[in-house]
């Protein structure tokens, strides 16, 4: 059974607003954007019931009338594959074109004509759409990556960054001598240690003995 689990690294989805410093005809622009954000949700109201999501997609898109800009709402810092498959985001995610991700999601993402319509909602005037989204991609298989997603008509696209190397990361153990009970050896690191804090020179297994 394939695992897969996405930490997302201070992302932000995709978002737009008008320039509303510069351009005069920013609120009817807005308004058009906001309608279109209605229409698709109306459009797609159905999907969490045919994919049995456990929230309505209206809950992953945000109007903000007040500072003027519409944006969709990555609400989690991690899914995991297979135990949030009910997640919307793991199917939205699921997207992954060109094949570039390196992990199985274990569904299909949503068809073209979904990324497209959303696309078309978010994009700005030089047919881009502005997102910020870092992925630590990991799972039972080998390598992990830091990855960047982007977010074109077609779907989503991802990168690898850099290779995340869990054996080599900031813990440095310290050695402390050998437990005087059970012979094994003590040792600590910054967060961590098997150390008794009560008998000296015992492991915690130990110190009750
Ligand atoms: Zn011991």
């Amino acid at each position: 059974m394939a695992k897969t689990i996405l930490q997302f690294i201070d992302s932000n989805g995709p978002n737009w607003s008008p320039d509303w410093g510069k351009n005069e005809n920013a609120q009817q622009e807005f308004d058009k954007r906001v309608k279109s954000l209605k229409d698709f949700l109306e459009k797609y109201k159905k999907i969490h019931e045919e994919f049995r999501f456990s929230k309505d997609i209206s809950n992953y898109f945000k109007i903000d009338s007040e500072e003027g800009y519409i944006e969709m709402l990555i609400d989690t810092k991690e899914i995991l594959i297979p135990e949030n498959y009910d997640n919307f985001l793991s199917k939205f995610f699921a997207s992954d074109v060109g094949n570039n991700r390196g992990a199985g999601m274990g569904h299909s993402p949503f068809d073209d004509e979904f990324y497209k319509d959303l696309f078309n909602i978010f994009k700005d005037e030089n047919n881009e759409v502005y997102t910020e989204i870092y992925v630590g991609v990991s799972g039972n298989f080998d390598g992990a990556y830091e990855e960047s997603v982007s977010f074109k008509e077609d779907g989503l696209h991802w990168e690898k960054e850099e290779e995340l190397d869990f054996d080599d990361g900031e813990d440095v153990f310290e050695s402390h001598g050998y437990c005087q009970d059970c012979g094994e050896e003590l040792w600590s690191s910054e967060d961590d240690t098997n150390i008794s804090k009560t008998r000296e020179g015992y492991c915690f297994l130990c110190e009750s003995k």
